[in-house]
């Protein structure tokens, strides 16, 4: 088992495969894209595998991938594939944007995917547009719709945004009522790779909140699961549940359970750090299991306590500049 220096048990690797993304969210990176990876300062497929192993030998009990976009990786179901029969390892999920996807729904079912989070931030194709920069709406509602009728549960992740998709928090509260989906709001943070300057949170967890219980007074607070990052909501004789997820005002630092490997390399000990050392480069530099082991238990046991003190810590790259896409969320 492991556990850090605050005695929190870490058992949730955050993996993102690649930094390459076929949209283009406002809140995540500039029109133009970003100085994409090169293929070989991308962690290869082995190097990963490597990671995952070693890592769920340690004691990660359950691993996401994420992104960039995971489909826009090649041969990406090669990896999940490989990941799912990592003996030891009792979850793999993924996160993705939906444009891509649906093709893929039945054999993700095949290899034990039971839960996928779908990011939608609007219901309105246009502003879908406005948001990803990409006419991809309809390719993203197909996959909603797969994986559902594939029985897998689907969490939908909206960044709520002032002046761009406030508007959406009620009709996506209402998606609950007939389809049995888990809707979760989360606060914008800054890692948009200088897309647009952030200048602070507008639409905290508090008011988005308070924006559904004006229309549904009757909301109840449900149970949070262990370790999860939401605040749960349930609305009587609704289907689904609605979560809001503190993501800029770091209320789950407490018991958080996750580390995070980017698609460079990069092995980070919080979301808001700027990675704690580079796998990637450790595994060229020919380390074996051994020494690879020694430098994660160290990263382990010198976590910050918390989000905000990991970004104050922050040494080679103070401030935040890098895009979402370079971190996996
Ligand atoms: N491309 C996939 C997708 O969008 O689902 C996976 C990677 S994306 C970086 C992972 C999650 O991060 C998404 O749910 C996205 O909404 C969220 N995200 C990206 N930028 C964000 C930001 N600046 N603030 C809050 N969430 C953000
Ligand atoms: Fe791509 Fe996901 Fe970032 Fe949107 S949030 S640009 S889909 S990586």
């Amino acid at each position: 088992m492991l556990t850090d220096n605050h005695g929190r048990k870490i058992n949730y690797l955050r993996l993102a495969v690649t930094d390459r993304c076929n949209l283009r969210c406002f809140y995540c990176m500039p029109e133009d894209g970003l100085n994409w990876l090169s293929r070989s300062e991308l962690m290869s497929y082995e190097e990963m595998l490597r990671s995952c192993g070693l890592l769920v030998k340690m004691g990660i009990e359950k691993i996401r991938i994420t992104g960039g976009e995971p489909f826009v990786r090649k041969d990406i179901m090669q990896l999940l594939t490989a990941i799912s029969n990592l003996n030891g390892l009792q979850e793999l999920s993924l996160t993705t944007n939906g444009v891509l996807t649906a093709p893929y729904v039945p054999e993700l079912k095949k290899i034990g995917i039971r839960s996928v989070n779908l990011s939608l931030d609007t219901l309105d194709a246009n502003r879908f547009f406005t948001i990803t920069r990409r006419d991809e709406f309809a390719n993203v509602m197909t996959a909603l719709d797969a994986l559902l009728k594939h029985g897998i549960e689907v969490k939908i992740n909206a960044v709520i945004m002032d002046g761009k998709n406030t508007q959406d928090i009620l009709p996506l509260v209402e998606m609950t009522q007939n389809m049995p989906v888990s809707v979760r709001f989360i606060e914008e943070m800054p890692f948009n790779g200088d897309g647009h300057v952030y200048t602070g949170l507008q639409w905290d967890y508090v008011r988005i909140l308070d924006e559904i219980k004006n229309k549904y007074p009757e909301i109840q607070k449900i149970p949070d699961p262990l370790n999860s990052t939401a605040y749960n909501y349930h609305i009587p004789g609704h289907h689904g549940s609605i979560g809001i997820i503190a993501a800029y005002s770091r209320t789950f630092c407490g018991t958080c359970n996750r580390i995070r490997i980017t698609p460079h390399g990069e092995f980070k000990t919080c979301l808001y750090d700027d990675g704690v050392l580079n796998i990637k480069d450790i595994m060229r530099s020919g380390a074996g299991d051994d020494e690879l082991q020694g430098v994660i238990l160290k990263a382990i046991g010198s976590r910050a306590k918390d989000g905000w003190e990991a970004e104050q810590k922050r040494v080679i790259h103070p401030g935040i500049h890098e895009s979402m896409a370079t971190i996996g969320g």
